[in-house]
């Protein structure tokens, strides 16, 4: 099963992750921010790989049933800034738009 792993635009982290992934044992592939990991524990891996970095300001959410998004959560929302809809992401309006438009980047 392989499971698509969001990192909300993030490339560097994306690839952070890839290296990471690999040196575990598993199979993963880089596509820009996106990684695919062909396993089942995803999220579990991903709580190590927080862990690992020292990430601790990142969070795993589950967007659907082969979707896990990999983004930073801010504890206190900021006035004046939205959040994105799908990872939770705060930014500017303008920002956000970009945002968005990285996650509806199409793989298959
Ligand atoms: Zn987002």
């Amino acid at each position: 099963m392989t499971i698509l792993v969001d990192c909300a635009g993030d490339d560097e982290i994306a690839s952070d992750l890839t290296k990471y992934v690999i040196s575990l044992g598993h199979e993963a592939k880089q596509d820009n921010s996106y990684v695919l990991i062909n396993e089942k524990d995803v999220k579990n891996i991903l709580k190590l790989f927080i862990k690992h970095s020292g990430k601790s300001d990142y969070d795993v959410l589950q967007a659907d049933s082969e979707t896990v998004v990999l983004a930073k959560v801010l504890p206190i929302r900021e006035f004046g800034l939205a959040t994105c809809e799908i990872c939770g992401y705060a930014a500017s309006d303008e920002e956000l738009f970009a945002h968005r438009r990285a996650h509806g980047i199409q793989l298959f």
